[in-house]
């Protein structure tokens, strides 16, 4: 079957253990206001656009016969100035797996594997799932938020070796607020995983003000308890990609402020 994807990064070294290869798959559910890959929201591909080097010369507008420009009313083909790019490409499990197979041995000898980020890989369940499968032995790791039912939740990591996922606010009207969904899915899922026999890591994502108020941590330091936890420092260019896609970045970039963040977990580690 197809699924979207937006990006593939080759040997990433925060993606899970060792050097790895991290597919992004497009769309995601929530909509964290922090949010730094905007063009992964949507599920379908989408025309991003610089209008900082364009310089109005209407040469995309000129209609062309090109199939793959129609749905964005341009031609992506036509600008000189690189401001025109698609984020998002329709790819078979089939292909995509061949793609990232590619450089498995390499992979396998630094310690590594593939890793299935977003967006929200859950969103694309079954091509997931058959992606997975189709990855053979090689060491496969996901990325989420944990916001899907428990049954497609346990099904699709039942697929992989290694399991990323956030914690991002544990106050139920917060995490609305500030992510557009209840984080109850996303807390049931998290204390199935914590008694699962999975391998797996909690991220918490320290934004100013939002998730890394001492209120937030310490009920996120509840929720995780013992369990291995990364910290990750706000991204402070989170904004930079909202205006290609016609969306407006509402956070200021503000830096974390505190040093200590570890001290309120007990196996906590800070994300360089
Ligand atoms: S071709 Fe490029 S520079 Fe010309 S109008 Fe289109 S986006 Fe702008
Ligand atoms: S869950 Fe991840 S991809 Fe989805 S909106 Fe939040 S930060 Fe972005």
């Amino acid at each position: 079957m197809n699924g979207v994807i937006f990006d593939i990064k080759e040997f990433t070294v925060h993606d899970g253990p060792g050097s790895r290869i991290t597919v992004f798959l497009k769309g995601c559910p929530l909509r964290c206001r922090w949010c730094h890959n905007p063009e992964g929201l949507k599920t379908a591909p989408q025309l991003m656009y610089k209008s900082t080097f364009c310089s109005h010369c209407g040469r995309c507008r000129i209609p062309c016969d090109h199939p793959e420009c129609r749905p964005f009313d341009r031609c992506i083909h036509a600008c000189v100035n690189g401001c025109l790019t698609v984020s998002g490409e329709q790819v078979s499990g089939e292909a995509l797996a061949e793609r990232l197979l590619k450089h498995a041995d390499l992979l396998k000898l630094m310690g590594g594997g593939i890793t299935v980020s977003g967006g929200e890989p859950l969103l694309q369940a079954e091509f997931v799932c058959e992606l997975a499968e189709r990855l053979g032995s090689v060491h496969k790791a996901i990325q989420t938020s944990g916001f899907a039912t428990p049954d497609v939740y346990r099904k699709v990591i039942g697929h992989f070796d290694y399991v990323m996922q956030d914690i991002k606010l544990a106050d139920r009207e917060e995490h609305i607020r500030y992510t557009g969904v209840s984080n109850e899915l996303i807390l049931q899922n998290a204390a199935w995983l914590k008694q699962s026999e999975k391998q797996f890591v909690f991220r918490v994502p320290l934004i100013p003000g939002i998730t890394d108020t001492e209120e937030n941590l310490r009920a996120v330091s509840e929720i995780v308890g013992e369990c291995r936890t990364e910290l990750l420092p706000y991204n402070e260019f989170a904004g930079a990609k909202y205006s290609m896609v016609g969306m407006e970045y509402t956070l200021g970039a503000e830096k974390n402020r505190a040093e200590n963040f570890t001290d309120y977990f007990k196996n906590a580690v800070m994300r360089t």
